[in-house]
């Protein structure tokens, strides 16, 4: 009998896979034969799935279901026979300067597990610490941005969104954008009101503050949690984390440990001795050291499995970030990863990946081809070459830049990588004629005069917003700038005095508003233009005049453009020109 399966119209093969109950491998295979060069994390519609289904000879048939797929996902994962409870991800969120890191060190300094394996090490983008023998992971990520590229690889990944705000400073634009994307994201949110210990401290005109941004607080009839916590003494850490696994709770987070493990890249870099490290969040099974995996459009044999702290661990259980060290090249942030039975199948699938992959990065992006297409005149374009800490927050800030283009000017990314500038960098740029931007990277005096000589301006930032501010004002310097003119008044000719190639001097009256100097104006004739002239001067009587108003006669000398004479009952329009800058 056939079986009927829901999906949503749009299904990435490994979802597919997963409901067919088939291996990765095999879908990938038939859609190959069937000319469709397709990754795990690419989507398909349902018919094709469905060609697919019958030529696979599976008795399934799969119906379209509203739902949309990310919400499927999740409830298979925790439908799965053998499903346990994980613990939850958590993002941290909300305006800078509000605490984010020290909330994010003060967690991890209560943490007892995390000081057994080494104590707080420098900047780790993801880790886990145990509260009341339960697990927690924490993501520290470089900027919404980051949070958002994740969302657009179709993941679900954060479970639970702290936003920070400062109890001595309230809401922010960007407080309000993480809540946004947080109700975006349909993840579940708690209000951290932080620096509690600071004069000023005003819980309750942040809970007025969130009622007006349609965030009603729990003990005013909503539904959001606020914990009021310090991140310098640490007062209510502790209720913060009993909360987190509170609400996690009701979320009833559950993911099976006995599927191939499956995960995505939440940063990577090169590491001397190491080559490749990512770090990786496991969303499902079990990862093992020694398991082949793929990611995005490489492979690796996981030849170290650590903990984010560097503690080496043989498995990782689902919601545990993890270093991986033996891929073959840099996996890219958000990537997806999954483990495959045996080299060749890894080799193999990342080939059909890197193929797809190399397609799409020198294939053109739908906007770069809406603007050739498009019939404005051509676009000014700004050339940057962005160097990054982490591939997390390279990937954060070329991600954030498309928003900014305009049909008129946009960024190049003409060149990009983790790791410092280089001379390399340098030479790029010159040729590139492209300004360089570093985030959380440093350049050595070295490079700095080297950039000098080269004149090639070097920006270093360690904000995000900074440097899109910065890169939004260098936008607007190379807006086109815009011509306002404004009708002053109209002067209609009674009589010509003098013509020569350089001026021409006339009379008339003032008809309408009142004529001005400095001033252009359009020579018009039964209704149609004749030129557009600059008027030099304009007199009443004898007198030089700045200003005629309506119904007075005045005398005018323009310069004529040669291309025109005058006549008696001819009239000119003037008007003033201004020449305005615009912004983004
Ligand atoms: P982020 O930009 O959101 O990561 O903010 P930081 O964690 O860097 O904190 C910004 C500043 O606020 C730093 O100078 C911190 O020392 C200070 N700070 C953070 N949390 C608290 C707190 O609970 N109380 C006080 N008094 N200062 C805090």
């Amino acid at each position: 009998m056939t079986r009927i399966i829901e999906v949503p119209d749009q299904i990435t093969v490994g979802a597919l896979a997963e409901k067919l109950e088939l291996p990765v491998a095999s879908l990938v295979t038939e859609l190959m034969k069937n000319g469709m060069m397709i990754t795990v994390n690419e989507k398909i519609d349902i018919d094709t799935a469905n060609i697919i289904v019958s030529e696979l000879g599976l008795e399934i048939e799969l119906k379209s279901e509203a739902q949309e797929e990310t919400v499927v996902q999740k409830r298979v994962m925790s439908d799965a026979a053998d499903a346990e409870t994980r613990p939850p991800v958590v993002a941290v969120m909300g305006h800078v300067d509000h605490g984010k890191t020290s909330l994010l060190d003060k967690i991890r300094e209560t943490d007892t597990a995390a000081k057994e394996a080494g104590g707080i090490t420098q900047h780790i983008s993801a880790y886990q610490i145990s509260h009341n023998d339960r697990l927690v992971t924490f993501l520290d990520t470089p900027g919404h941005e980051a949070f958002s590229a994740l969302r657009e690889h179709g993941a679900l990944l954060t479970d639970v969104a702290v936003i920070v705000i400062a109890a001595d400073d309230g809401i922010k634009p960007q407080t309000l954008e993480a809540i946004r994307f947080a109700r975006k994201a349909g993840t579940k949110m708690i209000v951290c009101v932080n620096k509690i210990d600071k004069q000023g401290a005003d819980i309750n005109k942040i809970k007025q503050q969130l009622a007006e941004a349609e965030v009603m607080p729990e003990e005013w009839g909503g539904d959001t949690v606020i914990v009021p916590v310090s991140a310098k003494t640490g007062e209510g850490v502790k209720e913060l984390l009993d909360m987190i696994l509170l609400v996690s709770d009701i979320e009833e987070l559950k993911s099976s440990h006995s599927v191939p493990a499956r995960g995505l890249i939440i940063e990577s870099h090169m590491e001397t001795g190491r080559g490749a490290v990512a770090v990786a969040l496991v969303q499902e099974g079990t990862l093992r050291q020694g398991d082949f995996i793929v990611v995005g459009s490489t492979y690796a044999k996981v030849r170290m499995l650590e903990t984010t702290a560097g503690k080496a661990i043989n498995e990782a259980l689902p919601s545990t970030p993890v270093q991986i060290s033996g891929s073959k090249s840099l996996p890219e942030f958000g990537d997806e990863f999954y483990v495959v039975a045996n080299e060749k199948l890894a080799r193999e699938a990342a080939s059909v990946g890197g193929q797809k992959h190399s397609a799409a990065q020198t294939g053109m992006t739908s906007s770069e081809l809406l603007r050739i297409i498009s019939k404005r005149t051509s676009i000014i374009e700004f050339n940057v070459i962005v160097k990054a800490d982490v591939q997390g927050s390279l990937t954060s800030v070329i991600d954030s830049l498309k928003p900014l283009d305009t049909e008129e000017v946009a960024t190049r990314v003409v060149g990009s990588g983790v790791g410092s500038i280089t001379e390399n960098d340098i030479i790029t740029a010159e040729t590139a004629n492209a300004t360089i931007y570093g985030f959380n990277v440093d350049s050595g005096t070295a490079i700095k005069q080297l950039a000098a000589r080269h004149n090639v301006t070097v920006k270093s930032y360690k904000i995000i917003y900074e440097l899109l501010d910065d890169i939004k004002s260098e936008l607007t310097k190379r807006l086109p700038e815009v011509i306002v003119d404004t009708d002053t008044g109209r002067l209609v000719i009674k009589g010509v005095f003098r013509t020569t190639s350089n001026e021409v001097i006339c009379g008339g009256e003032v008809t309408k508003g009142k004529l001005t100097i400095p001033s252009l104006a359009h020579h018009m004739r039964d209704g149609q233009e004749i030129e557009t002239v600059e008027i030099l001067t304009l007199k009443s009587g004898p007198q030089d005049a700045k200003e005629v108003p309506k119904g007075e006669m005045c005398g005018m000398s323009y310069k004529p453009t040669g291309k025109a004479d005058i006549l008696e009952g001819d009239h000119f329009e003037f008007f003033t020109r201004e020449v305005k800058a615009r912004s983004l």
